[in-house]
């Protein structure tokens, strides 16, 4: 990455032009405008000179309107005359729309095309196809196009842009590129194994020298010149990710072979009540695996919520532990470092694990003699919450971190904590999601990150049922609640995010709170929500996780991880509010246990497109993979993997959707290049300049 070689396309682009194209380019040099590339191609360009007409012939005319009318004899028709210096010529519709005429009034100008005919002393066109000259096109300002001069023959491009920029300044802009940008980066023999257009050719095409017969191809991104752009991109990706994987393997780590408390694991798997899931299975044997390496290992524990990733984790701490070692889990909530407390503590501890937990919320002195013990070496394994990330919190010799909910945490957060091993050595790093990113995706931006799938459910799980209820039939529900409550069971009510505002928020939750209390006078129903105090959304936890409340009503901080076997139906208030991921979060709280549980999604009356798939996709599936596909579909990969996630510039011509073929390619040539070879460099800084979030 430190290689500086100072290419000349990756010089900065002038104050001027700078400040113009400002964040329109992903980077401020010439290779960054190079690679501002077309959202389409119009072919107005053709145009013949109507002096020259002949019949017979099929042409592109550009001329003004000079009157219309409509005939009806001998049979209904629609002319318009149109004209350009001396010439003129009849426009014939005998089919015709009701307001095409109005479409064309007197002094309009407008794009012709069709065949010529020879008319009643004129030539003239039968249905002509017209354009109405936008005030944007050469031929009204600029550059004008003269009928009768016949420029290149090109399609010219359409840039992405803003109000201010007008597309002839990005077309005079591409006409300054330097000869840098269109060197090519792959050697001769690769491009010809691969049959890709050289990179010149490519870029010029598409920055304007293409022939009208392409424009099909062009605008649908099939155009050997989009291949050639699209594979490049990926090749980019497919580099920088095969060099992060060479500098992981240079940091050392230790490397987790010996046991010093021999059996451990063995001891903790015996006594558990069950036995692990083939997917557990494979899941723990890999991450054994990669603790022996001597370098750290970055691996992404993906699993539906229930699929027991709580317990591998369990496995993996353990595992250090028996080498000699400690572990941390670090969580994004306190109310989930809690239940990590509550859950694992008297497992770890049963095979004499010493357990601790560190918060902000902590007493003083309670937090003091954790630290002490984590700087002595008499807490095995620590719980907690960002309060491990400070300075303040030293270990013996801390070897793995695991981290929950990865994506809710900064990649300085994790960065600090993996490096308090200590004596240059960086802890092992397994990273646990609920919300799986779909294969497509792993595929193009996890290829540094090793990832093992729980994509099976520890046995006896009933599926969830889920319910769609409109809004309207609100007060049908309290039936449905009375009756869980009554067979001893629990129940959550989730209310909203409102437009992002955490006081609207509160005001929803609460006035939600209140009514329900009206309607079930006899029940318990208790209130949690972010702003309340640690020290209260703990003991509401712990009184619900303790069957000491029916009913609670909570804001989304019960999004994660939350688990009370108990609970058996979720009422979500203003479903469509929602995003996939984050119903199928919500909803596994229930369906924790043996009890068959039931999920309702309440709607309101006017749902968007997108939203009636959410739903529905909720309605028909509980796979958290199969959502995160159809996820994935509904709203494109670049929002749901937008760059803080993948850390990676994100993809803006490949999809790696539709284009897995080019990733094949790009795999291919990928290993090919070698990374120090000037070329490697040259074509990785020409797209990308960032780091994943993994590792940055
Ligand atoms: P996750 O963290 O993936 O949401 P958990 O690890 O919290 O899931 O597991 C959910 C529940 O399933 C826990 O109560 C756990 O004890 C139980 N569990 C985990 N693995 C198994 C298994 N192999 N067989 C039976 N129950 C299991
Ligand atoms: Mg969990």
């Amino acid at each position: 990455m430190s290689s500086n070689v100072p290419f000349p396309e990756l010089s900065p682009l002038p104050t001027h032009l700078a400040e113009a194209v400002g964040s329109l380019i992903h980077a401020p040099h010439w290779m960054g405008l190079a690679l501002h590339l077309p959202l389409r191609f119009e072919d107005k360009v053709t145009v013949t000179a109507m002096d020259a007409l002949q019949v017979g012939q099929k042409a592109n005319l550009v001329a003004s309107v000079v009157g219309s009318d409509i005939q009806y004899k001998p049979r209904k028709q629609l002319r318009v005359w149109v004209e350009d210096g001396e010439v003129s010529l009849v426009l014939r519709w005998l089919h015709f729309y009701p307001g095409l005429r109005d479409k064309m009034p007197d002094g309009a100008r407008i794009h012709i095309s069709g065949q010529i005919r020879q008319g009643y002393g004129t030539l003239e066109i039968v249905h002509p196809q017209i354009r109405i000259a936008r005030p944007d096109d050469n031929t009204e300002s600029g550059s004008p196009i003269e009928p009768g001069h016949q420029p290149s023959g090109v399609l010219e491009p359409v840039y992405p842009s803003t109000g201010t920029l007008k597309q002839s300044d990005w077309h005079r802009w591409m006409k300054k590129l330097p000869e840098a940008c269109f060197v090519d980066t792959l050697p001769n023999k690769l491009i010809q194994q691969h049959q890709l257009l050289p990179w010149n050719i490519a870029l010029q095409t598409l920055h304007g020298q293409a022939a009208p017969s392409q424009l099909f191809d062009l605008n649908l991104r099939t155009h050997a010149a989009w291949v050639r752009v699209k594979v490049d991109e990926l090749l980019a990706q497919q580099l920088l990710l095969q060099e992060y994987r060479n500098q992981r393997t240079q940091e050392k780590a230790q490397s987790l072979k010996k046991a010093v408390r021999k059996g451990l694991v063995e001891q903790f798997l015996r006594s558990l009540p069950f036995t692990l899931t083939g997917a557990q299975q494979r899941a723990v044997r890999d991450i054994f695996e990669d603790l022996k390496n001597p370098y750290p290992m970055q691996r992404l524990l993906q699993g539906d919520v229930g699929s027991g990733k709580t317990l591998v984790a369990a496995l993996a701490c353990i595992k250090a532990v028996e080498c000699g070692h400690q572990a941390a889990l670090l969580a994004p909530t306190e109310v989930l470092a809690e239940q990590h407390v509550f859950k694992l503590k008297p497992l770890l501890e049963r095979v004499g694990i010493r357990c601790g937990k560190l918060q902000g919320a902590m007493k003083k002195s309670e937090k003091k003699a954790t630290l002490q013990a984590l700087a002595q070496g008499e807490v095995d394994v620590v719980i907690g919450t960002h309060a491990l990330v400070q300075d303040t919190v030293t270990f013996k010799s801390l070897a793995l971190v695991v981290v929950d909910e990865q994506h809710r945490f900064g990649v300085a957060q994790r960065l600090s904590l993996i490096a308090k091993a200590g004596n240059g050595l960086l802890a092992h790093q397994l990273m646990m999601s609920a919300t799986p990113i779909p294969r497509t995706l792993a595929q193009t931006y996890l290829s540094d990150l090793a990832v093992s799938n729980l994509d099976e459910k520890p046995p006896g799980r009933q599926p969830i049922i889920t319910k769609l209820l409109s809004q309207k039939k609100r007060e049908q529900l309290v039936a449905a609640i009375e009756h869980e409550i009554e067979k001893g069971q629990q129940v959550y009510w989730v209310c909203p995010l409102i437009e992002d505002s955490e006081t609207l928020d509160l005001q929803a939750a609460e006035a939600t709170y209140t009514a329900l209390i009206e309607l079930m006078p006899n029940r318990r129903i208790a209130l949690l929500h972010g702003k309340q105090d640690s020290k209260l959304k703990q003991s509401t936890m712990a009184a619900f996780s303790a069957g000491q409340v029916d009913l609670l009503v909570s804001t989304t901080v019960i999004e994660v991880g939350v688990d009370v076997g108990n609970a058996s139906l979720m009422v979500i208030d203003q479903a469509e509010r929602f995003g996939l991921a984050q119903l199928h979060q919500l909803r596994g709280r229930v369906g924790r246990g043996s009890l068959q549980s039931v999920c309702v999604l309440l709607y309101g009356s006017e749902l968007s497109q997108t939203a009636k798939q959410r739903l529905k996709a909720m309605h028909d599936s509980d796979d958290g993979f199969y959502l995160a596909e159809r996820d994935l579909e509904i709203r494109g990969p670049g929002e749901l993997l937008g760059k803080r996630q993948s850390g990676l510039p994100s993809l803006r011509y490949a999809d790696p959707l539709v284009d897995k073929d080019l990733l094949n390619t790009a795999r291919a040539i990928a290993q090919q290049m070698p990374l120090d070879d000037v070329n490697t460099r040259r074509h990785i800084q020409r797209w990308t300049e960032d780091t994943p979030w993994w590792l940055s």
